[in-house]
């Protein structure tokens, strides 16, 4: 079966989910996908499991209705032209809302579900953006997931960045060798090491979040990235119930450094409405990622991050004690309060 017969084939709704499963799942109003190669893999780890927790919709995704509906701002960054300009230096680009799963932490989960004007697709405004902004030397791939579009598509758009001379580097975040790692395909490694001659550096962050995500099948879609010489690092949100021990962490890690993927970034919980059963205090955070410091290398190490809610941007999560920026401060609870002098 191709990644694209699979995608078609996916369980859509609650009916072919509890078809699937053979069992009873809460309802919810986000909406549900789950490839059927995937989803078996999902059946033979079993409920309460790390992936089962990830991918099956919980009671507490409808009841909780804490959390923000943009809890990193995305919207007050947004440009109107599928670009979110937060750094100076850099733009996320969104070519698609479509992922080859939909996972249940997400932090963009409603911009997603509502299809967000976020998304709004531009392509001559957001090249004339970056065009008009040379301080800009990188573009950011994200959705969505970008892998999701075919080769084709994706190539149309590299050549279209390489032709803005202050873009020098482009970056793919993406969950789909996880979820599909057929999608890894000679095309696609195709279009990787032709990127690399367009910038003078294109890398493959995944999103990766447990050790259970790294079967046979990931492990050798990886390998034929590495192999060819891309450079791949990996993105971890830390999520309550799924990942949130020491030990998890650093066994995913170290796995991961041995197959040659660089730990990049390890994502402090965003407060996103529909997720909130995920999250955790700072505080909490910091008791499970101080102690990897004397069990991983630094290379294996990824940089523990918290985006500031609202949208002021992301810092380190695990020192200073405090972060103070435009008049507000976030303590060791994730608090954020305005400063008063
Ligand atoms: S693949 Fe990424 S954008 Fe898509 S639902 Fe999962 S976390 Fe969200």
């Amino acid at each position: 079966m191709t990644w694209q017969s699979d995608f078609k084939e996916a369980i859509r709704t609650h009916e072919d989910l509890e078809l699937f499963f053979e069992t009873k799942f809460p309802t919810t109003h986000y909406p549900l996908f789950i490839p059927k190669s995937f989803a078996e893999k999902i059946k033979i780890h079993g409920e309460n499991s790390p992936l089962w927790k990830q991918f099956i919709p919980q009671v507490d995704e409808a009841q909780n209705t804490t959390g923000r509906l943009d809890p990193i701002g995305d919207k007050t960054h947004s440009k109107g032209n599928q670009l979110i300009h937060r750094y100076q230096n850099r733009v996320l680009f969104t070519p698609t809302t479509v992922c080859p799963v939909i996972c249940r932490y997400c932090f963009r989960k409603n911009e997603l579900a509502a299809k967000d004007e976020l998304f709004n697709q531009n392509f001559t405004e957001a090249k004339k953006y970056l065009i008009e902004n040379p301080k800009i030397n990188e573009v950011v791939f994200t959705g969505g997931d970008p892998l999701i579009l075919s080769n084709e598509k994706l190539a149309g758009f590299l050549q279209d960045f390489s032709e803005i001379e202050s873009i020098h580097f482009v970056r793919f975040h993406t969950r789909t060798p996880v979820i599909l790692p057929s999608r890894i395909d000679e095309g696609f490694l195709a279009l990787m090491m032709s990127a690399r001659v367009l910038f003078k550096r294109a890398m493959l962050m995944i999103h990766i979040n447990h050790g259970d995500e790294l079967d046979a099948e990931v492990v050798g879609a990886i390998n034929l990235l590495t192999e060819a010489g891309i450079e791949v690092y990996s993105q971890t949100v830390l999520l309550k119930g799924v990942n949130d021990s020491t030990e998890t962490l650093a066994e995913l890690f170290l796995r991961l450094a041995e197959i040659k993927v660089t730990p990049y970034y390890l994502h402090h919980p965003d407060e996103a409405l529909g997720a909130m059963h995920f999250h955790m205090s700072l505080e909490a955070g910091r008791r499970i990622v101080q102690p990897l410091h004397d069990l991983l290398p630094g290379w294996a190490l990824p940089q523990y991050v918290i985006d500031i809610p609202g949208g002021e941007g992301k810092v380190p999560a695990l020192n200073p004690e405090n972060f103070s920026f435009s008049g507000k401060l976030l303590n060791r609870q994730g608090i954020l309060t305005k400063i008063t002098q």
